[in-house]
């Protein structure tokens, strides 16, 4: 979490300076080379169905920086995004996902990608290439889009990510709720499933308009065939919730946090009974 996110870790990089064209381009340089040494890692975190069997894992990356150790994406994503970097990192991320999803035997990898990205031809023959040079289906992943970039997308946006879908994979809404997405572009979106962002699903204990507002979501997706996944899930009770309200897949600490590729497999793998109830 950045500074912004209120949860009292230093921010590595300093909001004010990066307005600083000097500072930026110098993290920039940083950033580009530590594709090239491999300090970046995807880490994964489980998906889980009613049952907390997994299904699917998100895949989230982190830099680990030589003297700035764990760096989180909130910090250095948006400074890719302010160039052609978001591209290079992204295909990155793929190529990293299809590498590793031997590692999850019948499972899916959720990746995010940038609205940055969704600006250029590039990332469907990015794709597209990977998959060929990999021997990876597309079936495989789960592509998430945040919110905000499908309610502003324009129509080659929304070519792009059909033709995404085209290629076999399946997309996901996330964060849901953050922005100014209503029920009705459900319809009209191409799209697989939802993600509820956390505050909504952090709040259904003690707030009905939550409790309503997931219930609906909830049942428009099933006329729509959407599948609803519930985000930052962090206790048995909100579990609970999410799936009284209806929602269909769960992620969150009270399953599993964000680990590297091994300890993630390893999970999975022993994960015989519910997840649930050994967390
Ligand atoms: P996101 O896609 O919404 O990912 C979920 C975030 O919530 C992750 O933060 C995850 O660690 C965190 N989380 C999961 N469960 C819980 C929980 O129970 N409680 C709490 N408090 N948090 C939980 P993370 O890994 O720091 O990633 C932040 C954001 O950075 C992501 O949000 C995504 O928008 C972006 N991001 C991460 N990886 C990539 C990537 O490979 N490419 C791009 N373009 N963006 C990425
Ligand atoms: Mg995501
Ligand atoms: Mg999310
Ligand atoms: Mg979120």
């Amino acid at each position: 979490e950045s500074k912004a996110g209120g949860r009292g870790r230093v921010t590595v990089f300093d909001e004010e300076m990066l307005s600083d064209k000097r500072y930026r381009r110098l993290v920039e340089r940083e950033l580009r080379a530590a594709v090239y040494l491999g300090e970046l890692e995807l880490h994964y975190q489980p998906i889980v169905d009613t049952d907390g069997s997994v299904d699917a894992l998100e895949g989230l990356i982190r830099w680990r920086h030589p003297v700035r150790s764990l760096i989180s994406p909130a910090e250095f994503i948006p400074i890719a995004e302010r160039s052609t970097l978001i591209d290079m990192i992204g295909e990155w991320v793929f190529k990293r996902a299809c590498a590793d999803i031997g590692h999850f035997p019948g499972r899916r990898i959720s990746i995010n990608v940038s609205g940055e990205q969704l600006k250029r031809d590039e990332i469907v023959t990015m794709c597209d290439r990977v998959l060929r040079e990999t021997g990876r289906s597309a079936s495989q992943f789960i592509i998430e889009i945040t919110e905000t970039v499908a309610t502003a997308a324009t129509p080659e946006v929304l070519r792009r990510i059909e033709a995404l879908r085209g290629l076999g994979f399946h997309i996901a809404l996330d964060d849901f709720g953050t922005g100014h997405c209503g029920f009705n572009y459900l319809k009209s979106l191409p799209i697989d499933s939802v993600k509820i962002d956390r505050s909504y699903i952090s709040s259904l204990a003690h707030d009905q308009v939550a409790q309503i507002f997931v219930s609906a979501l909830a049942q428009i997706a099933r006329i729509q065939d959407i599948t609803i996944v519930a985000e930052g899930v962090e206790t048995a009770a909100e579990f609970t919730l999410a799936k009284t309200a209806g929602c269909g897949r769960f992620q969150g600490y009270f399953f599993g946090r964000p680990a590297p590729r091994d300890k993630a497999s390893a999970l999975c793998a022993t994960a015989h009974e519910p997840l649930a109830l050994t967390a």
